[in-house]
């Protein structure tokens, strides 16, 4: 089989509404493990050593991410001369946060992991929260997933009332609780800082970095924030180890992908494969290959904010490494396949209506960029292009990247300047 399962094995195979179920392959075994048998400092260790790096699209190492919001409460707790808090959002010295506000086009991962397998996140976030010392986190979730909230809403309910959450977890010394708060709608709330500013009950606008969430994040706390996919891969690791995890992937895209395969292919999907296999086999194994007749014209990497490869780049692996030779992203783990019917005028403009729609204003160059981009790809679809567009969009796409407060502006060019970098546009 193509496929390498280590963090979706319970996916469609348990009741998610039932912890017995999850409990019977294992479930809840690594938080144990960390409260009885690793310090905080070991788990941190252990997630470093095994080279995890964030499946949102920034591919920051989350190891060192949760070592830097350790330091930080570390020294929190030292200036408060306490040792333990409490389960509740006041007393907490920082916070342990859940990104599942999934929003990138083409991205449905988080979904069925959460729907399929709602208290594996919950013990992930626990165990990330117990590595940090928080004692208190949120999952902040995209708003139209009803079902992943109903599922994730009893799955807290049960780990409360079993002692996973709040005081005293499992008879040990840790305080954990956590909220879980519902997005409106807005792609913008999936940037770290502005979905900080959603759960403060403000609008969904990013801040300006420095500081860095692991200093000052919600409510000017020291916070970490993961992506769902990043979270699910998290027990595993504790129970097999680091080195385990490594023999998995590449050398330096070490693990799985959890990858969402949709377009012109006959099975779409979800799918997790090792890192490093082959695009071409994914398209033809997992995804069943193109309708019969039609020829491969692109794939979307990344979604909206990745971009495309020609039909000749369909050998390359799938790793973060490889796929960054080739010009391309992992991104949110989208791959969306276009075979030759696909109109790329009409892609393209689709592509630049959504960022012209999603910019939240803060910025100029991609409040004001976004409307030029869209106006541009528009004058392009209808064959009304003026002299000198192509290479405008390109310089204007240079100054988003460059000059945009934000990962919406910085990356809202690049499937679009990808597509004319290619040759695909006619
Ligand atoms: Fe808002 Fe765009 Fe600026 Fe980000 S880059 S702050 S989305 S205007």
């Amino acid at each position: 089989m193509l496929e390498t399962k280590i963090i979706t094995t319970n996916l469609g195979r348990i009741d998610p509404e039932n912890i017995d179920d999850y409990r019977a392959q294992g479930g809840f075994d690594a938080l144990k493990k960390c409260l009885s048998e690793l310090a905080p400092a070991q788990i941190v260790a252990e997630i470093k050593n095994a080279g995890l790096v964030g499946r949102g699209g920034a591919a920051f190492p989350t190891g060192l991410k949760w070592e830097l919001g350790a330091r930080a409460i570390e020294r929190a707790k030292a200036d408060a001369q306490i040792t333990a808090t409490a389960p509740t959002r006041a007393d907490s010295l920082g916070y342990f946060v859940c990104n599942a506000d999934e929003s990138e086009t083409g991205t449905f991962k988080d979904r069925v992991l959460i729907e399929q397998d709602p208290f594996h996140l919950i013990e992930a976030l626990t165990i990330g929260a117990r590595a940090m010392g928080a004692s208190f986190g949120y999952i902040y979730l995209r708003g139209e997933y009803p079902l992943a909230y109903q599922r994730l809403r009893h799955a807290v309910e049960v780990a409360r009332g079993q002692n996973l959450l709040g005081e005293k977890i499992l008879g040990s010394d840790f305080n954990f609780d956590l909220q879980i708060r519902r997005g409106a709608g807005a792609y913008i709330c999936g940037e770290e800082t502005a979905l900080f500013e959603s759960i403060e009950g403000k609008r969904g606008e990013p801040r300006v970095k420095p500081p860095f969430p692991t200093d000052a994040g919600l409510f000017g706390k020291p916070t970490v924030i993961n992506n769902v996919e990043t979270l699910f891969n998290v027990p595993w690791v504790v129970l097999n180890g680091a080195s385990e995890y490594r023999k998995l992937g590449t050398e330096k895209s070490p693990g799985t992908r959890v990858i969402c395969l949709s377009g012109a292919i006959n099975k779409a999907g979800v799918y997790e494969i090792a890192m490093g296999t082959p695009l071409r086999a994914v398209i033809d194994e997992l995804g069943g290959g193109l309708n019969a007749g039609r020829k491969l014209q692109t794939v979307l990497m990344g979604g909206a904010a990745g971009s495309f490869i020609r039909p000749e780049q369909i050998d390359v692996a799938l790793d973060f490494q490889s796929l960054n030779a080739i010009g391309s992203t992992f991104g949110s783990g989208a791959i969306m396949v276009l075979d030759d019917t696909a109109d790329m005028g009409q892609v393209l403009k689709r592509l630049a209506h959504f960022f012209k729609h999603e910019s939240c204003g803060k910025c100029f160059p991609c409040q004001l960029g976004t409307q030029r981009q869209l106006e541009i790809v528009e004058r392009m679809a209808a064959r009304r292009a003026r002299a000198g567009d192509q290479q405008l969009l390109i310089e204007l796409g240079q100054v988003m990247r460059d000059s945009s407060l934000c990962g919406l502006g910085q990356t809202a060019a690049s499937a679009i300047v990808s597509a004319f970098e290619k040759q695909l546009v006619k």
